[in-house]
């Protein structure tokens, strides 16, 4: 018998475009999962959890369609998978209010994000913030997902969903299905201006469907080791961040190469920068080709295919939890 695919679903903050570090770190694995024959793919963009942080609502829209397009332009193919928004599924609305009263008030309260981010906002400390885990376990259960691809930072709501199912299927008997951390890959692409992680807050990265000459111009003036003063000053590479994103993205022949240069000054900075561009330009020449093609029909198409699909597994599960719940 056919093995039955496994349930993959994973929510991307709507934050607008996506940089080289969502694509290396997240969105390029997403690609490889969702052609695998053993997976069903969920994709879904969380608008609804970007509400708990002040936004504005004239940026949040295209910031949200935005990532939707970049998703398509990566490489989902919306016929294999669905994208969708999360506000699109009205049915995780139900689901979240359902689930709070399996939630235990003391987990939410020692949630580490939670106090993260009423630090970050201390302005704005809203329910939201608070409730946050439990519409992720919503996003997570409606589905019944399998496996959710997770960073290090997520393993912790990963594990409140868990619970939360845990105590469910305890009361009203086993209903939800018991989702499982897919690890993803756990590299860090470095910001272009030395000073951490790409970040889209930081503005310190480039989207993965800019134009080569863009990305030249941010390269050209991206810090580099601050010991090379002069094309004949020895660099080291391990503190520069050009060299860290030539080990992710340059045939291994070529990291030796520039490696070994920087450290004897063999090579200058600028050609350094030359060679990643060119492999940059490589990688992410099909992204760029599949985004011209994209039209704004297509991303509407795409997310309105997908929040049926993944509406129809919400339906089940929310009709089953409201009958065991005794309503
Ligand atoms: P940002 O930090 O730019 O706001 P998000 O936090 O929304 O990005 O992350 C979306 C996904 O991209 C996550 O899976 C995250 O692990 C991955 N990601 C974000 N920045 C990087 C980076 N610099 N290197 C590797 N992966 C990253």
């Amino acid at each position: 018998m056919a093995k039955k695919p496994k349930t993959v679903l994973s929510l991307c903050r709507a934050t607008g475009v996506l940089h080289l570090g969502n694509y290396l770190g997240a969105v390029r694995d997403f690609v490889a999962l969702s052609e695998d024959p053993n997976a069903e793919c969920y994709f879904g963009i969380a608008d609804l959890h970007a509400l708990t942080s002040l936004t504005d609502p004239e940026k949040l829209r295209p910031a949200t369609r935005q990532v939707a397009r970049d998703y398509l332009a990566a490489g989902i193919d919306p016929q294999q998978s669905a994208l969708f928004l999360q506000s699109d599924v009205k049915e995780t609305n139900e689901l979240f209010w359902l689930l709070c009263n399996v939630t235990a008030t003391g987990e939410l309260l020692r949630s580490k994000t939670y106090k993260e981010m009423s630090d970050k906002q201390p302005e704005n400390v809203n329910a939201g913030l608070l409730m946050y885990p439990v519409l992720m376990a919503a996003d997570i259960l409606g589905p019944q997902a399998d496996l959710v691809p997770v960073g290090d930072d997520q393993i912790t709501h990963l594990e409140m969903a868990r619970n939360i199912a845990k105590r469910f299927n305890h009361r009203f008997g086993e209903t939800l299905r018991m989702p499982a951390p897919y690890r993803k890959s756990s590299i860090r692409v470095p910001g272009l201006d030395g000073k951490g992680k790409m970040s889209k807050s930081d503005g310190n990265g480039f989207g993965i469907a800019e134009e080569p000459e863009a990305i030249w111009e941010k390269l050209r003036v991206a810090y580099t080791d601050p010991a090379r003063q002069r094309r004949t000053d020895p660099g080291n590479p391990d503190l520069c961040p050009i060299a860290t994103i030539h080990r992710f993205v340059s045939p291994k022949d070529d990291v030796e190469k520039i490696e070994d240069g920087c450290r004897t000054a063999g090579i200058g900075c600028i050609d350094c920068k030359k060679i990643l561009h060119g492999h940059l330009s490589d990688l992410l020449a099909p992204v760029r080709a599949r985004n011209q093609k994209l039209t704004d029909g297509d991303v509407s198409d795409a997310l309105a295919a997908g929040a049926t699909r993944v509406r129809t597994r919400f339906q089940e599960t929310v009709a089953t939890v409201r009958e065991r719940m005794g309503l």
